[in-house]
């Protein structure tokens, strides 16, 4: 009975944690759908679809992006499959830099213009989910 009933609470833990994961992740999606709509009008998009674990925790995402906001999204995504931290804190306020170097200012750029670009548009509560 006890061990049955500690089970089934690892499993919620769990479930909770993957449901923030694909939350933050649609977020960062969003987020980075927006940057490149608007500031790489000129480059080639292409819907974002992979495989493997990154791909599960995007499989309800549909975003078109360029080449290098693909690149971008798929880091994030990937940091924040492995971010050992649970829950979470605010990338801002989180004491691991994790991002490696080039990822983090133009992840920083893009929370910058999108949380602004929402934010214009009476979505605060999108904005507020500007979780870096
Ligand atoms: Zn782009």
């Amino acid at each position: 009975m006890i061990g049955c009933s500690s089970n089934s609470r690892v499993k919620r833990n769990r479930s909770r944690t993957e449901k923030s994961i694909e939350k933050d992740i649609e977020t960062l999606a969003r987020f980075i759908q927006i940057f490149c709509a608007s500031n790489h009008s000129d480059k080639v998009k292409s819907l974002v679809q992979v495989k493997g674990k990154t791909g599960e925790f995007l499989k309800h995402v549909s975003v078109s992006l360029c080449a290098d906001c693909r690149r971008l999204l798929l880091h994030g995504a990937g940091k924040r499959i492995t971010c050992p931290l649970d829950p979470k804190p605010r990338c801002k306020r989180c004491p691991t830099y994790c991002y490696r170097d080039g990822y983090r200012e133009r992840i920083r750029e893009v929370m910058r213009f999108s949380g602004a670009y929402l934010m214009r548009r009476g979505r605060v509560d999108l904005a507020i989910k500007y979780f870096f």
